[in-house]
């Protein structure tokens, strides 16, 4: 690696003017030039199709990449509660300005003020945009969209479509992608997975892919990777993610040169299914948005069993809303997730497990009615039922904090470049916008500000300065990245051990887990960089992987993501190790104010890590991007 510094490339002046200044200066690339370049677009969720669409749609020609069958299964369409945006339709006081501050507050003062400027400012447009399609959002009964309220925010700025809005955004994408796969302008690529970059002359000129079907190796040339593969918290093993979320190819990216930043801020949600047993492969979430209408709560008493309908009001403890009392059940996540571990962890946590606390409605259902909590969350209700057989209308959801959203990933400077020329990340893929933790609503935002308003102009950008030679699958270099997949495929069918994918994968979640969640210490961290490194030889030498390599391999499949998850582990714990401070979600016990609450330490840590790969046994090298603060001054971040 021969970086010399990191350069952000944030536009100096106003706040307020910097994207614009910056769209009016950069280069363009005129319509007919357009059609002379090929991107690559690896990820069709909802920054991947955005973009895709977008890109095609300006007349570049596109190839879209994703491992499931169809774009329409990407991990979005997951995606429940809403989506934020500075509309002020409520007249509740947002503004741009407001959005800006929460999400800079919210991250705990480790994001960039230009990003996050810029994402608050799009968000307008992204609402419009997505109406446009024929989203369909909740309406009041005036006509107007519908907003409502997400943690970390005392307005009602969250757009929503029940408890489906990361589906029905995921249509609207998909169909504007469609549109362009029926002008020629896209071809699609399903069932294909990224497993490496192909660099030339030090620019990010294609990529090898697994057929996932037949199993046989594709190489793929073009003029920029654009890269938006979702979050790597799958790393812990049991989180909300879909099953298919992965590290591999930003992994793959960072052995090839991309800085990974900030790995060790991963976000756990505070609302989600409880763990029922050992055999469990995937956790569920119940939509923060569910906050707005239910009450937390814990009893009072140590050990106490009763039925929750048998615990009078004054042996309750609303815990959040008694200490956070302007937030109250809106506290941000990681603060939510770390005070339910608290009560559980004094004994007052609930169920068989006493790892839950109570999520009660029935305030809410006794003030306004079971239709009202129907038409706003009849479908997470459903879900909740099938799932633990209790019905919520009837008794408290329990619930208990999860792996849910990476805040980290790889680093991007303000054209959503990473540190290879060519190489775009956007979306969950990227460390961008979020800080320290990502406020609720916001990820669909940033994904698709990435792909539908920034992408567009910073890629001309780049092309227009930039010489591009030709680049072919012919050329040596694919041909050397292929033989080294080819090597490492075999490798993981080679080994024949006793244990399988999944065996490794749930170990070294609880690994993750227990060393690196929602607490941490420095013995903590070194004890899970210690046992990472050993399950690491381990998994070489005794994985068994059945099937062989031409075929659809479900085990091989999962067996070259464990292997990047575990290294990827190792960084994660390395990452928190180094940052002895606590902010936002990164918790470490030594760092803590007398109340419990995270100490961060501006003097030595108000920077981005950025690691660099430095061969396989050898540590990563570290590279500091310092946040500057000009327009908001960093403070205690406080939801009392
Ligand atoms: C249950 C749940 C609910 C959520 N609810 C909300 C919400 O209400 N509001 C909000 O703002 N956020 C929410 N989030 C977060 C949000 O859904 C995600 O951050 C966001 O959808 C990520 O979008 P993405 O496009 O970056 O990635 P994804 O949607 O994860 O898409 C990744 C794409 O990359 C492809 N891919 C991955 N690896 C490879 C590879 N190696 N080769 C080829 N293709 C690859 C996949 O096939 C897929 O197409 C929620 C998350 C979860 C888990």
């Amino acid at each position: 690696m021969t970086l010399s510094k990191l350069d952000a490339k944030a536009p100096s002046g106003p706040l307020e003017s910097k994207w614009t200044q910056h769209k009016n200066q950069i280069k363009l690339v005129s319509p007919a030039n357009k059609r002379k370049y090929t991107i690559l677009v690896v990820g069709t969720g909802l920054a991947g199709a955005s973009a895709a669409a977008s890109l095609a749609e300006l007349g570049y020609h596109v190839k879209a990449f994703c491992i499931q069958d169809s774009p329409r299964r990407a991990h979005s369409i997951a995606a429940q509660g809403g989506i934020n945006a500075a509309k002020n339709y409520k007249n509740d006081g947002d503004s741009v300005w407001r959005l800006f501050y929460d999400t800079i507050k919210g991250g705990d003062y480790r994001a960039r003020e230009a990003n996050v400027y810029r994402l608050a400012e799009l968000s307008v447009n992204i609402i419009d945009q997505c109406v446009a399609q024929g989203v369909p959002f909740a309406r009041e009964y005036g006509g107007l969209l519908d907003t409502r309220s997400f943690g970390g925010a005392q307005v009602e700025r969250t757009f929503y479509a029940r408890g489906q809005t990361g589906q029905q955004l995921l249509l609207g994408a998909y169909s504007a992608m469609m549109r362009q796969v029926d002008e020629k302008r896209v071809t699609l690529y399903p069932r294909r997975e990224m497993l490496d970059l192909v660099v030339i002359n030090g620019q990010a000129r294609g990529i090898v892919c697994r057929n996932l079907i037949t199993g046989e190796l594709e190489s793929y040339a073009g003029d920029a990777v654009v890269l938006c593969t979702g979050g790597y918290g799958n790393a812990y093993f049991l989180a909300t993610y879909a099953k298919n979320s992965n590290a591999t190819a930003i992994w793959r990216c960072y052995k090839r040169g991309a800085l990974f930043a900030n790995p060790c801020f991963t976000q756990i949600h505070p609302t989600c299914i409880p763990v029922t047993g050992d055999y469990q492969s995937k956790l569920t979430l119940m939509s923060e948005s569910l906050r707005n209408d239910g009450r937390v709560w814990v009893p009072k008493k140590k050990g106490d069993t009763r039925p929750p309908h048998e615990i009078p009001e004054d042996e309750r403890d609303y815990y959040l809303e008694r200490k956070y009392p302007s937030y109250g059940n809106l506290a941000p996540r990681d603060i939510a997730s770390r005070a339910a571990k608290a009560v559980c962890d004094e004994g007052r946590g609930v169920g068989a497990s006493g790892k839950a606390v109570y999520l009660d409605f029935s305030d809410t259902i006794r003030e306004r009615g079971i239709e009202y909590i129907k038409e706003r969350y009849g479908n997470l209700f459903e879900m909740y039922q099938h799932i633990t057989g209790e019905n919520p209308y009837k008794m408290p959801m329990r619930i208990y904090p999860a792996i849910h959203y990476t805040m980290g990933g790889l680093w991007v400077d303000y054209n959503l470049m990473s540190t290879i020329p060519g190489l775009f990340v956007l979306g969950e893929a990227n460390f961008s916008d979020h800080g320290a933790n990502r406020l609720g609503a916001s990820a669909l935002m940033q994904g698709l500000a990435d792909g539908y308003f920034i992408i567009p102009y910073t890629i001309g950008d780049y092309f227009a300065n930039t010489n591009l030679p030709k680049a072919a699958p012919s050329q040596s270099e694919f041909r050397d990245v292929r033989n080294e997949v080819t090597a490492k495929l075999r490798k993981l069918l080679s080994i024949k051990g006793e244990k399988t994918v999944l065996e490794f994968h749930r170990e070294l979640g609880s690994l993750l887990w227990d060393y690196v969640g929602m607490a941490r210490n420095a013995p903590g961290l070194q004890t899970a960089i210690d046992k990472i490194r050993k399950l690491r030889e381990e998994f070489w030498n005794n994985l068994k992987v059945p099937g062989s390599n031409d075929m659809l391999n479900k085990s091989l499949e999962m067996a070259g993501r464990v292997a990047d998850f575990i290294e990827l582990g190792e960084l994660i714990a390395r990452d928190a190790l180094h940052r002895e401070e606590s902010c936002g979600a990164h918790f470490r016990e030594e760092y803590q104010t007398p109340d419990g609450e995270a100490l961060r330490n501006d003097e030595r840590f108000c920077y981005v890590a950025a690691w660099a790969y430095t061969g396989d046994h050898s540590q990563p090298e570290l590279y500091k991007e310092p946040l500057e603060f000009e327009f908001v001054q960093p403070s205690i971040r406080s939801y009392k």
